[in-house]
């Protein structure tokens, strides 16, 4: 009997753990067993089966425990590859997680069998099936029905039955003839993506590349053709084609045989990329979009792995699409938030994810974007990885107008109406592009739970004088709170700033402007898009194809509305209120903003006419919108690098945040406290310690948050002292009803 070691797939413990177990030489003599195979082993008392993966195969283990067989190998699923192993090894160092779970994000959960259902399929050629119509050979008309029906391809029986009126015996007859043949097969799901959306979509073909897009992709060809590790920034303002230059350099990796893999964040995964990709590769995609069910996913996976397709579109957990050859990773959009997977551990970020990938291949990674992550750019500028921009707008479009309005000369001069949302600018172009026919999307932040103390009089924010964040506004107890470091004061009577003694609490969310819309133009068709609306099935995309039809005139939505579509009609795009989204408790609040300014202003004026963009604000000085009026990366950047540095913030720290959460609020928080005090005890003065504090949202599903926060210079000193930490102080243990997870920022 040989001692391997294994993971437990379904382990929750925080950090790894390998058991040890006995199986047969011969077993591992005949490779029947190897490193990365997936067994399934007898686990507790009740000695119940449980998969794990085989990582060790020579272990050594305490002689005086009597270990247990390994009970069979696992059929379905092939053993993981020692590039898979090297990969579930530094995400769990990257994350600070056990190695299974990391694992479980390799492998699709396993296909449940689904039920089997009859399919009707042509056993004669389309020819002759007119050929038996036009002839008379054949006179029942429901029969020439079917037969005409399956020449597009083979349909579920009873799907068609119902749809031409007949019975299943129909069939049967027609099967006797030897007309159509019936096989059973895994019922087919047909999704959403299918919608009444797509029917209007339309796909360009190849473009010739201009001059930048040539030079761009003649730079990227010589990095990828190496097959070497790199990455590099493609800096390109919206609408410079960066859509074209992806397709022609996958199709120039899958000439030479390779994989690339196309990253989009959820949201654009749209059925419009999607058939763009189709209208290039044909069968050759695999698309992984969300909606896709366990079997499904299989199916992608299984083609993937098998080497059938050589290229994969899809969003964050895409990128561990389990290619033999990758050689190209694209990151479309590479600052949008829906890359860091915030559910499960390990909370990873496919770009790291990807990076990681891209070293054990020896593939490229292209971050696309036109308002890259600070980190990103920083790393650019600092020669890390590679730059390339592209400057100008491949369809010569202008970029539209930008005009900032103050919100508090408008309240001093009375230009905003008694509700307070549209200032005269706004109201005045919206009615012109109302009266011209044309459309308007508008912008509002939904603070969610979360309150800020804003100054009627000047509109400056109440801000933690130690964390420069604003600070939240918490009814009970009339007081502050900054959600960073914990530090709490009661709400102020007189603002600081100015001396004024009027504050406003709420935030203004979309029901609000659309309500207020309503009552402006009674007579317009709006949309409402946030996740109340479209959490409905098909809502987005029926919201989405609303719109794009021109039945509404007016959208009015949260971050979703910003991105990717293309809606030649829109000639105007507003902002409600920035300083909502510029004084939102997080670091990269400046750069969020500056990122959601540009993207709506990519919206308006796609089309012929140009567009223009109102941005209504208090802190009109605020350098996140000046730079986005003047559609200037390089003055934002400039302008965040600097606070990034003062405060100690990525990319000149790493972060790490530790949540807690409980339905006891005291027992939470005691856990939290408990936590820290013993990290503390630790004394190590390269980690900074912060919290806990209350998280930004104190409350969610009926679960008390909490936060504590971690600062150093780097992720490998941070995930140094966890290690630490755990291994001497236990503080990571499972503690009852208290759940914890741990996410990272900066590297
Ligand atoms: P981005 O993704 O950079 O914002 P897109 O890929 O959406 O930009 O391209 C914007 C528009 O420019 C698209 O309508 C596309 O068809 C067009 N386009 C791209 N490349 C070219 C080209 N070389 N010549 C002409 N039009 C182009
Ligand atoms: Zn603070």
């Amino acid at each position: 009997m040989k001692q391997v070691g294994v993971h437990l797939l379904q382990s929750n413990a925080t950090f790894d753990i390998e058991y040890t177990y006995l199986v047969e030489d011969t077993l591992v003599e005949s490779g029947e067993i190897v490193r990365g195979s997936f067994v399934d082993v007898p686990f507790g008392v009740r000695k119940q089966l449980q998969t794990a993966v085989v990582w060790n195969l020579n272990k050594e283990a305490d002689k005086s425990i009597r270990l247990k067989e390994i009970s069979g190998v696992s059929k379905v699923r092939p053993p993981l590859t020692e590039e898979e192993m090297l990969l579930a090894e530094e995400m769990s160092r990257l994350y600070f997680c056990p190695i299974s779970s990391c694992v479980k994000c390799l492998v699709p959960p396993e296909a449940p069998k689904g039920r089997q259902v009859n399919y009707a399929k042509l056993c004669i050629t389309p020819e002759m099936v007119d050929e038996l119509a036009t002839s008379g050979q054949l006179k029942n008309i429901v029969h020439i029905r079917i037969l005409e029906n399956l020449k597009e391809g083979r349909r579920r029986v009873s799907d068609l039955a119902k749809e031409i009126g007949c019975t299943i015996a129909v069939f049967n007859t027609l099967a006797k003839r030897g007309y159509v043949s019936i096989e059973k097969d895994f019922f087919e799901e047909k999704h959403e993506i299918e919608s009444s959306y797509s029917k209007q979509l339309n796909t360009y073909n190849k473009h010739t590349l201009n001059n930048e897009q040539q030079k761009a992709y003649d730079y990227l060809w010589r990095l990828i053709e190496k097959r070497e590790f790199a990455e590099c920034l493609l800096h390109g303002v919206t609408g410079s084609g960066k859509t074209e230059l992806y397709l022609q350099l996958i199709s120039q990796t899958v000439a030479e045989g390779g994989a690339a893999l196309l990253l989009v964040p959820e949201i654009s995964l749209t059925p419009q990329m999607t058939a763009h990709f189709k209208n290039r590769f044909g069968d050759n995609v695999a698309v992984l979009h969300s909606r896709l069910s366990d079997r499904e996913r299989n199916i992608h996976w299984n083609k993937i792995k098998n080497g059938e397709v050589s290229i994969a579109i899809g969003a964050r957990s895409a990128v561990f699409a389990p290619f033999e050859n990758l050689r190209l990773i694209i990151l479309d959009e590479e600052h949008e938030a829906s890359y860091r997977s915030e559910d499960a551990a390990p909370r990873y970020h496919a770009a790291e994810i990807a990076e990681t990938i891209a070293k054990i291949k020896g593939a490229t990674v292209v971050y696309g974007s036109a308002t890259p992550r600070v980190e990103t750019y920083y790393r650019a500028i600092d020669k890390e990885i590679h730059y390339l921009s592209l400057k100008n707008r491949a369809n010569k479009a202008p970029l539209p107008d930008v005009e900032i309005v103050d919100l508090k000369e408008e309240r001093e001069s009375g230009g905003i109406d008694r509700s307070g949302i549209f200032s005269r600018q706004l109201k005045t172009d919206m009615t012109n592009n109302y009266k011209n026919g044309k459309q308007t999307m508008l912008f509002v932040h939904r603070r969610g739970y979360s309150k800020q103390l804003l100054c009627e009089s000047c509109g400056s924010t109440m801000k933690c004088g130690r964390c420069n964040m604003p600070m939240t506004y918490h009814e009970k107890g009339d007081r502050l709170i900054c959600h960073h470091c914990g530090r709490t004061t009661p709400a102020p009577k007189i603002c600081p700033a100015c001396g004024g003694n009027a504050f406003e609490k709420r935030g203004i969310g979309t029901q609000r402007v659309a309500d207020e819309l309503k009552r402006i133009f009674p007579d317009a068709n709006i949309v409402r898009m946030d996740t109340d609306t479209t959490s409905v099935k098909d809502g987005h995309e029926k919201l989405l194809a609303q719109f794009a039809s021109g039945e509404a005139q007016f959208m009015v939505g949260t971050q979703m509305i910003a991105k990717g579509h293309d809606f030649p009609n829109v000639t105007l795009a507003g902002i409600i209120s920035a300083d909502s989204l510029i004084n939102m408790p997080d670091y990269r609040a400046q750069e969020r903003a500056f990122q959601l300014f540009t993207q709506m202003a990519g919206r308006a004026g796609r089309g012929d006419v140009p567009g223009k963009v109102i941005i209504q604000a208090y802190s009109v000085d605020d350098y996140a919108i000046t730079a986005a009026s003047n559609h200037d990366y390089d003055e934002f950047y400039k302008n965040e690098i600097v606070v990034r540095e003062a405060l100690y913030y990525p990319p000149f720290s790493s972060i790490c945040i530790i949540r807690f959460m409980g339905e006891n609020d005291m027992e939470t928080y005691g856990i939290a406290n408990a936590v820290c005090g013993k990290m503390r005890e630790l004394k190590e003065a390269s980690v900074e310690i912060l919290g806990p504090a209350r998280a930004d949202i104190p409350k969610v599903n009926n679960k008390y948050r909490w936060v504590v926060t971690l600062k150093s210079c780097s992720r490998e000193l941070l995930t140094r002292f966890l290690r630490k930490a755990s291994q001497e102080k236990d503080i990571l243990k499972t503690t009852g009803k208290v759940a914890k997870s741990i996410s990272f920022h900066g590297r």
